[in-house]
């Protein structure tokens, strides 16, 4: 936890995104407070995952910038925006039902894809951290079960010890609270807390207001592509764009 830097700060400058004739991403700027836990909220389809996508490399913008900790990472590859500090969970799950708990986590760790990920033998260190995360989100005591074996929020938690071996100094959650049952989202909150208190910039993308209320320090509103409301929850929530936007008045 030595290397936390708590200037994890993530802007965008005019960043567009377009699939066909669908302004995925229009002209989005937008920055999120370093060392805090922003949100990115907004009605389904107005591009918070393809802003995730675009930030972690997964899909290439069409124009525009971004900059994390003062560099500009637009167009880097997933791996190297890995190594620029940036973990990232899924909208759906991405886990091997198959495996057990203990190997998913290591394969998360390698970047260099499932098959070397399998053939490479394990190193002693890398284990010992596995478990330390699966403690750290309380899944310790099933780390020889079949990830599949595991509920929706389980597999959550599973996810987010995969994203911590890799120590992000900012963490991206699309949904973490999306068909989890009621305990498990209070766990996911109460984790997100702590390590926020540790020094990890979070920015979830959430549609549960409960967890976006309660948990953020600042909320940014998407709506068709780009930014129409920021602040704190308080003031966003009271905003009549935001109302707009999500209830169509
Ligand atoms: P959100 O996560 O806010 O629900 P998305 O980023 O998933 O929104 O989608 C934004 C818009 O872009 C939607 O109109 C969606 O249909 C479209 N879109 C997203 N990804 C693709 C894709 N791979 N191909 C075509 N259209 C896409
Ligand atoms: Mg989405």
């Amino acid at each position: 936890m030595s290397t936390l830097q708590t200037t994890a700060s993530l802007e965008t400058v005019e960043l567009s995104k377009s699939f066909g004739g669908v302004k995925a991403i229009d002209a989005a700027t937008v920055s999120f407070l370093p060392g805090k836990i922003n949100a990115l909220i907004g009605p389904n389809g107005s591009g918070k995952t393809t802003f995730f996508n675009c930030v972690t490399g997964m899909i290439k913008p069409d124009s525009g910038s971004i900059r994390y900790s003062g560099k500009d990472i637009t167009g880097r590859s997933p791996h190297r925006v890995t190594r620029s500090g940036i973990g990232r969970s899924f909208q759906l799950c991405r886990i091997f039902g198959r495996m057990t708990v203990l190997d998913n986590v290591l394969v998360a760790a390698r970047t260099h894809g499932l098959r070397d990920a399998l053939a490479s033998p394990r190193n002693a260190g890398e284990i010992e951290s596995a478990r330390g995360w699966l403690a750290r989100v309380g899944l310790d005591h099933l780390e020889g079960v079949e990830a599949g074996n595991l509920s929706y929020g389980q597999q959550k938690l599973l996810e987010l010890a995969g994203v911590l071996m890799a120590e992000p100094d900012l963490i991206m959650l699309d949904e973490p609270a999306g068909g989890v049952n009621p305990a498990l989202i209070g766990r996911i909150g109460t984790l997100v807390r702590e390590l926020n208190a540790e020094g990890r910039t979070f920015l979830i993308v959430e549609h549960n207001m409960d967890m976006v209320m309660s948990l953020s320090d600042h909320v940014v509103v998407f709506d068709r592509g780009r930014p129409i409301a920021e602040g704190p929850p308080s003031v966003v929530q009271a905003d009549p764009r935001v109302l707009e936007a999500y209830l169509g008045v």
